[in-house]
């Protein structure tokens, strides 16, 4: 995560000339902006900011608009302001290319099913290792929760209770545990993600039935790319905040991801990761590994050690590629 600067950035309006905005979406050099007083404009980008490579604009980003006729809208973006967070995409092999995915993010709501389709854990995963590695907090929904007995899905999620992860038991069908879940997203700006078929656009539905999201909506978008979109697509909730829809973020990968740092990803490694008799420990093979003794002894999930010897297979062979 790069900066983060405070919300005492945000202050009022330099000279009462701009109005404050968020970027909802953007095709070929034309945003859609929603104001903060809640109006919904198009705008272009000023000149100065368009040639500024270091500053490319992404969903989420809060911008000055101001009118202006000259870009083809009636509004042009006169300002970029700081960002808090983002999720970005960092082409391989270097830490310098970077895109970003969505800007002032707050948290990645990773959806499966409990059920229908069956869970992969994995796959989650590899999810919570994106935000880990962007330094976002995540949190897990599993949905379609009635379909299986309580004490079976809690013991097959219980490791991602273990590992500090606010875990959501939800249906939609059954309006179970909405309350709870709708807490967690109003007012904050959620990147949503999963599988497809587990249920996304019908929770929103559920949640916020305002939105009118179309169901499968979300995944319709997420699974094949809105090859149109710069950098997906940000839904105001009607309560305040935002669910943002990301073209792809499986494919956003562990590109850049250092290798040394995967394990910093795994909260629960983390206690041990400093134990361990090498300091470049990979946790693989070594001797004198405290978080291969932390799986032996059952402190730490054989299941998601796992996935780490996975995933950083993966992050060794990118690397090798390039
Ligand atoms: P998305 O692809 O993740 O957006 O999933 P959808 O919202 O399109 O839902 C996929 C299918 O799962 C639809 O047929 C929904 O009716 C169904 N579904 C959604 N929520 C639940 C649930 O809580 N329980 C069950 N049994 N089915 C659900
Ligand atoms: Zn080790």
């Amino acid at each position: 995560m790069t900066g983060t600067p405070s919300a005492a950035s945000e202050g009022a309006d330099r000279d009462g000339a701009g109005r404050r905005g968020t970027v909802l979406h953007g095709t070929g050099g034309i945003w859609r902006i929603r104001t903060d007083d809640g109006a919904e404009l198009d705008a272009s980008l000023r000149g100065r900011l368009k040639q500024d490579e270091s500053r490319k604009l992404a969903v989420g980003d809060r911008v000055v608009v101001e009118p202006d006729e000259r870009g083809g809208t009636a509004w042009a973006i006169a300002d970029i302001l700081p960002r808090r967070s983002q999720l970005v995409r960092r082409a391989p092999g270097s830490g310098v290319m970077q895109r970003v995915v969505a800007a002032n993010v707050d948290q990645v709501v990773v959806v499966f099913a409990a059920a229908r389709p069956d869970p992969h854990p994995r796959m989650l995963d590899r999810f919570l290792v994106i935000a880990e590695g962007n330094q976002l907090p995540a949190r897990v929904v599993i949905n379609k929760s009635e379909l299986v007995p309580e004490a079976a899905r809690r013991a097959r999620f219980a490791d991602y209770e273990r590992a500090g992860y606010p875990v959501h038991f939800t249906s939609a069908r059954e309006r179970l545990g909405l309350d709870e879940l709708h807490a967690s997203l109003a007012g904050r700006s959620s990147v949503l993600t999963g599988p497809s078929g587990v249920g996304k656009s019908s929770l929103l539905n559920s949640l916020f039935p305002g939105l009118n999201l179309r169901v499968g909506e979300i995944s319709a978008s997420v699974n094949k790319g809105r090859h149109t979109t710069v950098g997906g697509y940000m839904h105001p909730l009607p309560d305040g905040g935002y669910v943002v829809d990301t073209p792809g973020l499986r494919e956003v990968g562990l590109w850049g991801l250092p290798l040394e740092d995967l394990d910093l990803c795994f909260p629960e490694l983390r206690p041990y990761r400093e134990r361990c008799r090498f300091a470049d420990c990979a946790h693989l093979v070594e001797p004198g590994c405290a978080v291969l003794e932390a799986v032996a002894a059952g402190a730490v999930s054989r299941e998601r050690h796992e996935s780490y010897v996975k995933l950083r297979e993966e992050l060794r062979e990118t690397e090798e590629a390039y």
